[in-house]
């Protein structure tokens, strides 16, 4: 793009920012940068390179690391990372072979052993199995909340574990998987400075994979580092694993230095498909939406449904409807749905729907739709599961692109089977 002052939306940004097409023969769209490692012009070149990458010295004015070797940088990767920095105003972005690797390599640079991460439940099933599993191995001290907690109970679940100056970390998945529960970024912010001293600075990190990048932007509410797994909206095609993290620069260049020795950052093929995703990541995802509103007016109400949990179901007055109010910017396209009846019943109707993909995953142009209490979240203790709503009566939609009518004839034909 010709330079100018008039500022862009991040939709206008996700076809040009940071590529010119003149350093690629004209081409209009970026190669793939398919080499593992890249020629220097002089050994002073190389030696000049090296010493900002292992920080041997500060970087000159407006000199930035040149390229060395696709594990540190490369094209595809670093014009993909410009482009998805913007939809969150972060300073840097750093991407993943997966979205389980970018929130464990979180994990593992800012906890230590005998440290306390305080994170919100549910979350992701992998991302649970990490903290309670993987963590606690390393002796690093876990505790969980619920989108019940007030900020007094967070202070007092802290001060209670016996661990309140060592905690590090606070992360929070919100919307929560599978339920929609909402869990209120700028409290936590003021529970992270309650407890931040002049040398324990505690990030907020938030999982923004359900609304994100699009329709909530955790930063302005003040989260230091927002998490995605790219394999769902920015992807938003099943057909890559992939996974990000944006954030404040302090914190993401610790993050991109782990990346570095742990060796997961995303491959040049993936960053070119995700930068192919990232042109229509924002009319696919207003079209989800548009089309989950669709089918939530028809699933409401209905006789073979207990109740929809959808963002757009929110009651006026309640603090989940306050939280969606400052925070998300629509309800998203992911349908928590209650049958009446059982896992037989649960299992009737999503064997007798036609056009959802009986598949786990989410955020993808075709629908998908599964059981959470026997699949995603099997590996949820029994008695955790009611508490937090994964019932077996449980169908969770992800609502794709297809034509809203025709999903909505699905789900009536499906639901009149029962
Ligand atoms: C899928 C998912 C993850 C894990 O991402 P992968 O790309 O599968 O590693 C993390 N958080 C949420 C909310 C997810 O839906």
């Amino acid at each position: 793009m010709k330079k100018t002052d008039h500022k862009m939306h991040p939709e206008t940004h996700m076809t040009s920012l940071g590529y010119n097409p003149f350093w690629s023969e004209g081409a209009v769209k970026c190669p793939i940068f398919q080499t593992s490692t890249f020629a220097f012009k002089t050994a002073a070149e190389g030696k000049a390179f090296f010493e900002l990458a292992y920080g041997l010295r500060e970087a000159e004015a407006g000199e930035k690391l040149g390229l060395i070797y696709s594990r540190l940088n490369n094209p595809d990767l670093q014009i993909l990372e410009e482009r998805l920095a913007v939809w969150d105003g972060a300073d840097e972005c750093a991407v993943f072979e997966s979205g389980m690797s970018a929130i464990s390599t979180v994990m593992l640079e800012f906890l230590s052993p005998g440290d306390l991460l305080l994170f919100s439940n549910p979350v992701y099933g992998g991302t649970s199995h990490f903290m309670y599993h993987i963590l606690t191995k390393f002796g690093i001290n876990v505790i969980s909340f619920t989108a019940d907690d007030t900020k007094e109970d967070l202070i007092r679940i802290v001060n209670e574990s016996g661990y309140a100056d060592k905690l590090k970390v606070v992360y929070a998945e919100t919307p929560g998987n599978p339920t929609n529960a909402l869990i209120d970024i700028e409290m936590l912010r003021e529970v992270c400075d309650n407890f931040a001293t002049e040398d324990n600075e505690i990030p907020l990190v938030i999982d923004n994979t359900y609304l994100g990048p699009v329709f909530q932007h955790p930063m302005q509410h003040g989260a230091d580092m927002v998490v995605y797994s790219a394999t769902k909206y920015i992807g938003g095609h099943s057909d890559v694993i992939a996974g990000a993290v944006s954030g404040k620069r302090h914190l993401m260049a610790r993050v991109k230095e782990l990346r570095s020795f742990l060796g997961n950052m995303a491959g040049p093929w993936t960053g070119w498909l995700l930068m192919r995703s990232l042109e229509t990541l924002k009319i696919r995802m207003e079209k989800q939406v548009d089309n989950a509103q669709k089918i939530v007016a028809f699933l409401n109400n209905h006789p073979k449904i207990e109740r929809v949990s959808y963002l757009g179901n929110l009651e006026e007055g309640t603090r989940q409807k306050d939280i969606y109010d400052r925070m998300c910017l629509a309800p998203g396209a992911m349908i928590s749905i209650y049958i009446k009846g059982g896992e037989k019943e649960a299992f009737k109707f999503i064997d007798n729907t036609v056009i959802p993909k009986l598949a786990v995953s989410l955020g993808s142009t075709e629908s998908l739709i599964q059981h959470p209490a026997t699949m995603t979240h099997a590996g949820v203790d029994p008695e955790e599961k009611v508490y937090l709503n994964i019932t077996d009566n449980l169908v969770r939609l992800s609502v794709g692109v297809e034509n809203p009518d025709d999903l909505i004839w699905d789900m009536k034909q499906a639901l009149e089977s029962l």
